[in-house]
């Protein structure tokens, strides 16, 4: 039987928001609600300027506040790069690593995204690692194949349940509108999870594996649905409290 995985519903703020977003982050924890609670854990990661005020804004409700982005390295000379353990002294709990748009906007290859993801685990936060096709690699029929790959490549070999989440994130599909079908989400997922399973042993049947890619509270339900879709990584819709609480809202 598989294990029970309690779902995860990530927003990715990305580069928006400033100090007086915090009211969109007031409104989230506002409602979510003792019944959303005992169904779907929340994690809000918006840019880095805001994490500290955040943390300390949700303290004390169940949201949790994450991180876009960190270096590989703990600490050094590195203008304008931020550590894990900075990241956590913020008051982040997690860590995307991966996201296709660093990929593409700063070139990051799949032994960069382990080392940020390995550098996560060591300063004590889950890493949420990202993976995903182009367009280009979907119509040649090789999405399992580049999944498959960078899952080998980036997921380090200490993921355990508590420390990574995976998010397949069809890069297609982000900010576009677009959507895999639930039975091609259902097929990358299965795979994932295989993958994962063949590599680091039976407990990865505990590992989160999150959807991304234009989700909306429209299309929430059916996708979250899908066979081994544990929560969503949310891009745009989680810049609104009502839209981001409307797709964890599909766990009611
Ligand atoms: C993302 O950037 O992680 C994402 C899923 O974006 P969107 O929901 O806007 O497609």
């Amino acid at each position: 039987m598989a294990a029970a995985r309690r779902p995860l519903v990530a927003g990715n703020w990305k580069m928006n928001g400033l100090s007086a977003s915090i009211a969109e982050l007031d409104r989230i924890v506002a409602g979510y609600d003792a019944a959303l609670q005992a169904k779907v854990d929340l994690l809000i990661c918006p840019p880095a300027t805001l994490i500290a005020a955040f943390a300390a804004r949700a303290s004390g409700s169940r949201v949790a506040i994450g991180a876009q982005d960190c270096h590989p390295k703990a600490s050094g000379a590195h203008t304008g790069d931020l550590s894990a353990g900075m990241l956590r002294d913020a008051g982040a709990s997690a860590i995307i690593v991966g996201h296709s748009e660093r990929r593409a906007d700063h070139g990051e290859t799949d032994a960069l995204v382990r080392a940020k993801a390995e550098a996560a685990l060591r300063a004590g936060l889950t890493a949420i690692v990202c993976v995903g096709e182009t367009r280009a690699e979907r119509e040649a029929k090789r999405t399992l194949e580049v999944v498959a790959g960078q899952l080998s490549g980036s997921v380090p070999d200490a993921a355990t349940p508590e420390n990574v989440v995976v998010a397949y994130e069809p890069v297609w599909a982000i900010g576009t509108g677009l959507t895999p079908t639930v039975a091609d989400v259902a097929e990358v997922h299965g795979t994932i999870r295989r993958e994962l399973v063949k590599r680091l042993g039976s407990a990865a049947e505990g590992i989160r594996i999150l959807y991304g890619g234009s989700v909306k509270p429209e299309n929430a339900t059916a996708l979250l649905k899908a066979g081994d879709v544990d929560g969503a990584l949310v891009g745009g819709a989680s810049l609104k409290a009502q839209d981001f609480l409307g797709i964890a809202g599909a766990y009611r």
